[in-house]
């Protein structure tokens, strides 16, 4: 590379948040560099997160499925888990995706340099990697640096002790696994290794698992799961030791043993940004207590022609937030007029069944005190759901009643994560109980429950119990 070339935009990571805003940023005709410590584009995302986890959890599901199908008189046999076969489809998706990345980086004549960036000044940046260290000038940066997982303190360094990027090895499948964190990644991890044959315990501090989300609506889950883990909420780890014969646990809670043993521990108790050691502070950027750069509805940090997207700057630690924000950061910088002001982003977590929540949450709205109209629809009463054996689930919808528009919205089933969108497009375009109600859905479907939710509300229903007249 010239040492001479001063680009438009250095993006410094290629995970969603990265990848995408060097995408947009030549697709607006800017001359994009895109560096990356890893040689592989995609970051936590495609290579230890998302993809590897739901390919996986797609695995998982199938081997709970096929099990589940004996209510209806169909008997598989036990399945006959190669974990080698299981790691290489994993790896090979991850392959594909990120070779793709590759294509469509060149495709765009976008520079890539392997190696860790460092800020030398606003417009210069110092990376270091196998080709040794070079300069690169910018008119514009990135900050796309992601993030990593949260260490406890005073845990002992021993192999059988994971983070969610261990977890995904598959390494071993052990025999009493302690997951710490009844978060989104500890139930989905939770989901892989008991169907591969693990049991399962669960730490929760809080009160519930997945605690952002309504327990009303996670309770479908939690109901599942506690037939098949022990699920300690109201729980802290007090002490962690390494013995031979496993890991030993010291524990506080109502129902919690003092102590106990396990083969594995995995750790998922929230992630932490990657900021420190960029030189984003010596230009002077603002970063808060957390470690989160600050940014404004542009992607713009306080230094002058500096950006940062993704996890770097904020919770939800999520990648469709960052994907957007990428794009966001692209247009600014090529002279559009672009915030990233959504009225909602999205949460769901890929256990079975799913749990998907958008908008305001119950909880958040009486925190509010704003006055609300509800709807619940429950599972039980859809045709589709039982035909299917999906009765576990409940559709949630919580409507404005100042405005009549939708405020919130919790669906908990079988694709959950897929069915949440309508209510996410219901929100951006301002739907009323009446809108949705008025929608024609097609029968039978898992969709017309997040309907009849609305209907509730809107009066219409006939598909429960008459309601009482308002
Ligand atoms: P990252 O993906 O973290 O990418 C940052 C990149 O920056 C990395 O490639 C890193 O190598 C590079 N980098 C860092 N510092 C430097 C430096 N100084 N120089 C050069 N390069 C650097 N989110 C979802 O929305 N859905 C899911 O299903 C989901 N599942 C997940 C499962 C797991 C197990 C985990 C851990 C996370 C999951 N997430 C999920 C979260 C998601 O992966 C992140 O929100 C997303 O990857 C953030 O994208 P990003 O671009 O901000 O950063
Ligand atoms: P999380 O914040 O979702 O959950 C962590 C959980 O650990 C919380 O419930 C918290 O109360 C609990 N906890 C914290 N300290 C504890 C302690 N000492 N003992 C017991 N429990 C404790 O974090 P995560 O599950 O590690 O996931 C990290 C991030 O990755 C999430 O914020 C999420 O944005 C992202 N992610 C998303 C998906 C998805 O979208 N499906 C999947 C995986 C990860």
């Amino acid at each position: 590379m010239s040492e001479e070339k001063t680009f438009d935009v250095v993006v410094l990571g290629g995970g969603p948040g990265g990848y995408t805003a060097a995408f947009r940023a030549a697709d607006l005709g800017l001359s994009v560099c895109l560096v990356d410590k890893q040689a592989r584009l995609g970051g936590v995302c495609l290579n230890v997160g998302c993809i590897p986890s739901k390919t996986l959890l797609h695995a998982a599901t199938v081997i709970e499925e096929a099990v589940q199908i004996a209510e209806f008189g169909v008997d598989f046999a036990p399945p006959k888990i190669d974990v080698a076969r299981l790691l290489a489809k994993k790896d090979a998706v991850i392959d594909q995706l990120t070779s793709g990345l590759d294509g469509l980086c060149k495709a765009r004549k976008i520079t890539r340099l392997i190696g860790r960036g460092v800020f030398k000044d606003a417009t210069t940046l110092t990376v270091t990697g196998p080709d040794g260290e070079q300069q690169v000038h910018c008119r514009n940066a990135i900050i796309a640096t992601g993030s990593h997982p949260f260490v406890l303190p005073n845990i002992p360094d021993d192999l059988r002790i994971w983070d969610s990027t261990a977890a995904l090895t598959l390494q071993t499948v052990p025999k009493r696994f302690l997951i710490i964190g009844g978060g989104i990644i500890g139930l989905e991890m939770a989901q892989i290794y008991s169907a591969l044959g693990s049991e399962i315990t669960i730490v929760e501090m809080l009160e519930q698992i997945i605690p952002p989300a309504d327990k009303d609506l996670v309770q479908p889950l939690f109901l599942k799961l506690k037939k098949k883990y022990t699920i300690l909420t109201n729980t802290k780890v007090t002490a962690i030791t390494a013995a031979e014969t496993g890991i030993q646990v010291s524990m506080e809670g109502k129902n919690a043993p003092e102590n106990d043993e396990f083969d594995a521990v995995l750790v998922a108790v929230g992630r932490r940004p990657n900021s420190a050691g960029l030189g984003f502070d010596t230009l002077g950027g603002t970063i808060d207590a957390r470690g989160f750069l600050q940014v404004n509805e542009r992607q713009e940090t306080n230094v002058p022609h500096v950006y940062a997207v993704g996890d770097v700057v904020g919770e939800p630690m999520l990648a469709h937030k960052a994907t957007h924000e990428g794009k966001v950061a692209a247009e600014v910088i090529a002279g559009r007029k672009a915030a990233f002001t959504p009225m909602t982003i999205p949460s769901v977590a890929y256990t079975n069944p799913e749990v998907a929540w958008m908008g305001l949450t119950e909880k958040e709205a009486k925190a509010q005190n704003i006055d609300f109209a509800k709807g619940k629809f429950p599972w039980g009463a859809s045709g589709r759901a039982l035909s299917a054996g999906a009765t576990a689930g409940v559709s949630k919808v919580l409507f404005d009643n100042n405005t009549g528009r939708i405020i919130g919205a919790g669906i908990c089933g079988v694709n959950a994560g897929e069915l949440i969108h309508e209510a996410v497009l219901a929100l951006e375009m301002g739907a009323t109980a009446q809108d949705i109600s008025l929608t024609v859905h097609a029968h039978p479907t898992l969709a017309e429950t997040f309907a009849f939710a609305a209907e509730i509300v809107d009066g219409s229903i006939t598909d429960v119990l008459p309601q009482k007249k308002k």
